[in-house]
Formats: C-alpha cells, structure tokens, sequence
C-alpha cells in the first residue's frame, strides 16, 4: 500500500511513514485507498485472538512488512501479559442500551496503550532492519507520555526525552513516568506549564539541521502507525457484540461508537472502519468543554482555539486546542483533494478558522458523524448514574462518551462506548462525583511507593539542547 499526502505528494510505505507521520509539505500520510472488508472476511476473522485480528488488519495498511514478522510483532504488544484482560479488550454491558469497550487494560491504564505498544514494537523493528536509531522528543500533560514511556523503555535502538511541565501532573501520572529506570528514558520537568513544553519540542524539531544530527523523531497522535493499531479494536468490539446473534443476522449488523475526543485521533480510527466495511450506523463525537470539534460537526465551522483559551476542564486528556487529525477527515470530505485541503489549511492559517458549512449536511448521512459536549457538572452526575445502576466506575473522558451518546441510542443498535481510561487514574474527581474515594489496589499503591527518577531543567531552548546532544544515541 502506498501512502500520500493529504496536500498531495506521495511519501512511499507504511515503513516510511512510521518515523514521520508529518508530510515535508506540511499535510499527514494518508493511505492513498482504504481496503474494504466483506462480509465473509470479518466472519472468518470471529475466531482470532486479538493479536491475530490486529495482525489481519495492520497487515492492509503495512503491506512492506512481512506477514510472518508482522504476526510477531503484534504477538508481542497484545499477546505476553502486557494487558490484564485475557482477551486484551474485554467488552460489559453497562445498561441504557450501551456496552463499555474496554481499552484500557494496558500499563498506564488509558486507551492509548493499545496503540503505543504495537508501535514500540513496529519501531524496534524498522530501526533493526533500517541499521537505525532513533530519540523520541515529546511534551506531556499525562498520557501521552507515559504510554510511550511504557511501550518504549528498554528497548534497542530507541530512547525517550519526555518534558512534562514541573508539578502539574497528577501524583499517579508522576509515578507512571518516573518510576521508569531504564537507561532510555530520560523524564524531563520543565519549569512550566504545558504549553512551554510543547513550545520547546517545536523549536527544537524546527531546527532541521538539529534534528537530522541527533536522529529526533515523535510519536505523536499524528502517527498513522497509531491509527492503523485503533483500527483493529473496532473490528474486533463489532465483532463481540454480534458474537451473540444468530449467525444468519450478523451480516450487516450495525451497531454505534461513542468516541471520547481531543486530536481526533481514535474516532478517526472508527471512521476508517466505517469506510472500510465495518456495519457502523453513528459515529458519536464527545467533546468536553473545549468543543471545538463539538462546533465543527454540529455547524461546519472549524475555530480551533489558541492555548490560552483552552480550558483546564476534569478531562484533561481531552483539553485539546487543535485536533491536529481532523486534517485526515477533511481531506476525505473535501473529496481526497489535496489543492482543496491545502487550502482549506491556508485559510486556517490566514483567518483562523475554516468554513465548511456548505458540507455540513453530509456529516451524517454519508460519514455517519455525530457530536455534543459534556461539561463538569455533567460528567459527575453521569459517573453517578452508571455507578448507581449498573455498579460501573466511569472515568471521567469515558463520562463524556457515555454522557454525549445518550443522545444517540437507537433501539435495536448497540451503543459501544470507548472506555479511555481507567477512573484509579482520576480518584480526585471519582471522589467528588461518589463522595468516597475509589479504592485503592495494591498495584497502585505499589505504583505511588516506588522511587521516582527525573530531572528538572529550567524553560531554556539552549540547556535543553545540550542535555539532548550528550545523551542521544547515535
Ligand atoms: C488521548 C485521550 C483522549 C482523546 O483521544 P484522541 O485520539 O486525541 O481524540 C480521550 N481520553 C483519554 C483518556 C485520552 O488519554
């Protein structure tokens, strides 16, 4: 499969687009077509353990890597013990129609370890075969961060500079990242705020000259071997909700996804399912309170918000001012054309926004995207209910999903709701919405107890520069 740029340009192979999901001319890799599944090839893959299945569908998108190597990889990141579920994503009925889908059964306990460690894996893998290595920069509010961390230490070939801004992580985000003691994390507190963070990996991969030198790469949400990985769970979560039905009502058997969103890139996953064959009927966008994507598919209007007006809301992981994969979507919408994309992101840049509400009315009925948001008051109250009914903790992002697709339930259509993360992450406002604190287990408090490394640098483009160039691989 050959890969393009959504503002035009062919960039090559899944292999060369693992290293750099950003195009040199500024747009994203994009498969140049979507593979289409039928009906009797997603019967045929009911039996596959999830590492099989991931490994049927990651096999469309990374056609240049051997089946055989392929089947390992993916043997390794969902198959040796790395999630607590046996069956990886485990699926449960949370009552008012809705099925929780269980993808945060990873190490640092959030959806994003489902991508990440396949991609830790796939890495290892290309800089072998390529003679390679490779330094991670990254900022981090949370999450990111430590499921990189924790797809990435001890591996060969690869170390991690993450910066996290000093003192503004929860105490459980804190022990997921420094708790790690391998000699290729490097944990980096910065004397700032988020924001600063970014800004300083920003300057320092714009420095081109910098980053050739010292191998500096990312494995941000743009990275399409991310987004080929959340592929397979949504194939997979179809599959177990119809495992039930009689085999002759499966075909075409539609259930829908509540997606809890910031950089769009898991519900962009699900859309790729959709395209790809899978029997979706809604796509349910959950937005917090910065609802930018929320205003984008309820009007056209796309105004992304500059930092400073991004509110810090109880979904942190969702505190996004630009959803830098919508791109993605648009090109699709803007009918793959890579002179409309382009222009649309100029007008981005020039304006500040962009108007595509002539294309709204299609949102639904061809993409199947719906949207609503969920602020504070609505996430405790919805924590309660699920908690009260059904004996459920929702994290607070899961809260946002589940809030947002009661709106959407359709009798007869399962609702299948993204659980993003685990509430032990978030006891603060599991407290508040409960009145009691969620029970501590022994991993976790085994996780706060045990010894912390990081270093703390000061917000300086030019120190952090150095402790890079001595410490890089080479
Ligand atoms: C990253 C994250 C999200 C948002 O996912 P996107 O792919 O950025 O839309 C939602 N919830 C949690 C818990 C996350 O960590």
């Amino acid at each position: 499969m050959q890969y393009i740029s959504t503002r035009g340009d062919s960039l090559g192979q899944y292999c060369d687009v693992l290293l750099e999901g950003l195009a040199p001319n500024g747009g994203l890799a994009v498969p140049e077509q979507l593979p289409h599944i039928d009906a009797a090839t997603l019967e045929r893959w009911r039996s596959l353990s999830y590492a099989e299945l991931a490994t049927e569908v990651i096999g469309l998108f990374a056609t240049d890597i051997p089946r055989e190597d392929l089947a390992r990889l993916c043997a390794a990141a969902y198959g040796g013990g790395t999630f607590a579920a046996d069956e990886v994503v485990p699926l449960r009925d949370i009552g008012e129609g809705m099925t929780l889908v269980g993808l945060s059964e990873g190490p640092t306990l959030a959806f994003k370890d489902m991508a990440m460690q396949f991609l830790g894996e796939a890495l290892e893998y290309v800089l072998a075969k390529s003679d390679r290595v490779l330094n991670v920069l990254g900022a981090t509010s949370g999450d990111t961060g430590s499921a990189a961390e924790h797809a990435l230490h001890g591996r060969d070939r690869i170390s991690i500079f993450m910066l996290s801004p000093q003192g503004r992580m929860s105490a459980f985000q804190r022990a997921q990242m420094y708790s790690l003691h391998d000699d290729n994390v490097h944990n980096i507190a910065i004397d700032g705020v988020f924001d600063d963070c970014q800004n300083l990996v920003k300057q320092l991969a714009s420095d081109l000259d910098f980053k050739r030198d010292h191998s500096i790469g990312a494995v941000n949400s743009i990275n399409f071997g991310r987004i080929s990985a959340q592929i397979a769970y949504y194939f997979w979560a179809w599959l177990r909700a119809t495992d039930a039905l009689p085999a002759q009502d499966r075909t075409g058997f539609e259930v829908s996804f509540a997606v809890p969103s910031g950089n769009f890139g898991n519900i962009l996953s699900g859309y790729y399912a959709k395209r790809m064959g899978l029997p979706v009927r809604k796509l349910v966008l959950a937005s917090n309170e910065n609802n930018v994507l929320d205003e984008f598919f309820r009007t056209g209007h796309y105004r992304p918000r500059s930092a400073e007006r991004t509110l810090a809301t109880s979904s942190p992981s969702m505190d996004v001012s630009r959803a830098s994969n919508l791109e993605r979507f648009v090109f699709d919408l803007l009918g793959r054309d890579p002179q409309r994309t382009a222009a649309a992101w100029q007008e981005l840049d020039t304006r500040g926004e962009i108007d595509l509400s002539s294309e709204q009315h299609r949102l639904l009925p061809e993409f199947g995207f719906v949207s609503g948001t969920s602020t504070h008051e609505d996430r405790l109250a919805t924590i309660r209910t699920f908690f009260e009914n059904s004996g459920v903790t929702l994290d607070p992002h899961t809260a946002d999903g589940a809030k947002v697709a009661r709106d959407h339930v359709e009798p007869g259509v399962p609702m299948l709701v993204l659980e993003t993360a685990k509430p032990q992450k978030f006891a603060d406002l599991i407290a508040e919405a409960l009145g009691t604190p969620e029970e501590m287990d022994a991993a976790t408090r085994a996780l706060l107890d045990a010894p912390q490394r990081v270093t703390d640098l000061p917000d300086d483009e030019q120190v952090l520069r150095a402790y890079i160039s001595e410490r890089a691989l080479h």
